[in-house]
This record gives structure tokens, C-alpha cells and sequence, in this order.
């Protein structure tokens, strides 16, 4: 569709970042229910489309934008196309994410490089590009997407890393932007049920349901994340009511896992 920016609006624009599909979807699901106009931005245009038909179907604002968080011309762009068509963004989630899990004696540096260019990379160009409108609105929610990884996890020396990353750089935004009205703060997911850990499954070679099963075993409240889950948490950490948390990592795994 073609967003039109309403200037009388306080309507709040967000952008979430890999929302095509999985967390990511679910969050900009999530944040139009909650009132936002949302910026859905992922790799492929088009496949952000049907997130976007589903919020203006059920009433709400929103626009597709093709990116990639790791290149900063594109990202410059399509921070401003948001701005332009939907109004300032002073909510961001920085979620797109990519795993090249490796042991790390067969890790090659473009695995390494990959992940930190979309997750370490990505957020601070996202970032860097967004906190103009929110500074100047003297408001803001950023919110990260961290991992339990973050805590170390075989086979995901770069993932890992880049998620530990993400939450000294969450740590630092909320020193750095606090006092323009910007709160940031991490989200750091355990097992959640998306093509991300379908991917996992197959390369592991057991079925998603085998892999699923597995999981809940391990968690204390029994059973696998659902985007869902994530896009909850979300919400709260992007509304009004949340501006005295600030510089946070919310694990959310179905238990304690930091
Ligand atoms: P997903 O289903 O694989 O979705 C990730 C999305 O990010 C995809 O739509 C992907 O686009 C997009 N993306 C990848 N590289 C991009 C780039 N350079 N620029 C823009 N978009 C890009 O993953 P998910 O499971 O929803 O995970 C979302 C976030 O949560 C990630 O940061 C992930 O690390 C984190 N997380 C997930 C889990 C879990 O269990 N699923 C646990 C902890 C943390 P394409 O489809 O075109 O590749």
C-alpha cells in the first residue's frame, strides 16, 4: 500500500528490522495492535507485503521497505522513505538476524563476518540512522535482539559473540540516549519456534517436531517459544509506560538462562 505520513498525527512509527517473517513479524503484528504505524523492513520487498496487508487490513498504517541493515547507503534510505511516507520513527527494533553456525576450527571468515555485518553492523547503522528522529523528539524505544547464545553455544562462535555484542551495545545506547527520552534495551529469546530453528533441525538432521519435542524437555515451563512471546515483551519495552527501564537484557527462554 502507500502509506500516507498524517503531520497532525501522534500516532508513534516504528521500524522493525527482518519482519518478514518469524520474531520479527510477530512484533510488527504486535506494535500496530498496540497504535503504531509500522515500518516493515526486511531484505525482499515483497515479502514483507502480506505483514503490511495484514495491519492496514485490520485498520492500521504501515509500509514495506526493502533493506539490507548491513549496507549503509540502503540503510540511510530507507530510514528516511520511513520518515517520509509513514512519520519520524521514534520506536526501532532491531531484529534481522542470520546464523552460519560452524564449530570453530571449520568456521570460515566469511561465516564470521556475515553474522556480525547483519547483527552487530546492521543494529548500529539502524540505530545511528533512527536516533536523529528520536533525539529530536526528545523520545525513543529501542529495542535489541539478543540471544541465551549470548551466554556461549556450541558450534556459534560468531553468533554468539554478535549477540553478546548486541547487548553492550544496547548497554551503551541507554548511557549515550537517555537523556533525549530514548530508552534501549535487549531482548535475549531461548528456543523459539521459527524458520530459524527449522533451519537448525534440518542441518542437525532430525525433524522440526523431533527438535521441538527436545526442546521442551529442557525448558522449565515445558514447551518451545512462539514469536509471540517475543513480540509480548517487545511491546511493553517500546510503550510509554516502560521509560524508567532502560539499558536491560530480558531473557526470555521460558526460564532463568542468564
Ligand atoms: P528468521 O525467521 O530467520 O527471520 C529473520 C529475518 O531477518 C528474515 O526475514 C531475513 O530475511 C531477515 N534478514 C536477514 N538478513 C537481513 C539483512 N541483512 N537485512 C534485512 N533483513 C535481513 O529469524 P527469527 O527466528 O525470527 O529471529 C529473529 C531475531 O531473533 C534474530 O536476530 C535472531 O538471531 C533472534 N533470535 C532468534 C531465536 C530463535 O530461537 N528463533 C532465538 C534467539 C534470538 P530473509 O528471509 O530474506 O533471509
Amino acid at each position: 500500500m502507500t502509506a500516507q505520513p498524517d503531520q497532525n498525527s501522534t500516532q508513534r512509527t516504528a521500524i522493525v528490522t527482518g519482519a518478514a517473517r518469524g520474531i520479527g513479524a510477530a512484533v510488527a503484528r504486535r506494535l500496530a495492535t498496540d497504535g503504531m504505524a509500522v515500518a516493515v523492513l526486511d531484505l525482499d520487498e515483497a515479502a514483507c507485503q502480506s505483514v503490511v496487508d495484514e495491519i492496514t487490513g485490520a485498520g492500521g498504517r504501515a509500509l514495506a521497505v526493502a533493506v539490507d541493515v548491513s549496507d549503509e547507503a540502503a540503510v540511510t534510505a530507507a530510514v528516511e522513505r520511513v520518515a517520509t511516507e509513514l512519520g519520524a520513527p521514534t520506536v526501532l527494533v532491531n531484529n534481522a538476524g542470520i546464523i552460519r553456525d560452524n564449530m570453530l576450527f571449520k568456521m570460515s571468515v566469511d561465516d564470521w563476518d556475515s553474522v556480525m555485518g547483519v547483527h552487530l553492523r546492521g543494529s548500529f547503522l539502524m540505530t545511528r540512522a533512527a536516533q536523529r528522529y528520536m533525539t529530536e523528539a526528545k523520545y525513543g524505544r529501542i529495542v535489541n535482539l539478543s540471544s541465551t547464545s549470548a551466554l556461549g553455544n556450541r558450534g556459534q562462535a560468531n553468533y554468539a559473540a554478535a549477540k553478546a555484542g548486541m547487548q553492550g551495545f544496547t548497554k551503551t545506547l541507554a548511557l549515550e540516549l537517555g537523556k533525549f527520552g530514548v530508552t534501549a534495551n535487549a531482548i535475549a529469546p531461548g528456543f523459539i519456534a521459527t524458520d530459524m530453528t527449522k533451519a537448525t533441525a534440518a542441518r542437525m538432521g532430525i525433524t522440526f517436531e523431533e527438535f521441538l519435542e527436545g526442546a521442551a524437555k529442557q525448558i522449565p515451563v515445558g514447551r518451545a517459544g512462539q514469536p509471540e512471546d517475543i513480540a509480548a515483551t517487545a511491546s511493553w519495552l517500546c510503550a510509554e509506560e516502560s521509560g524508567f527501564v532502560s539499558g536491560q537484557v530480558i531473557y526470555v527462554a521460558g526460564g532463568p538462562r542468564d
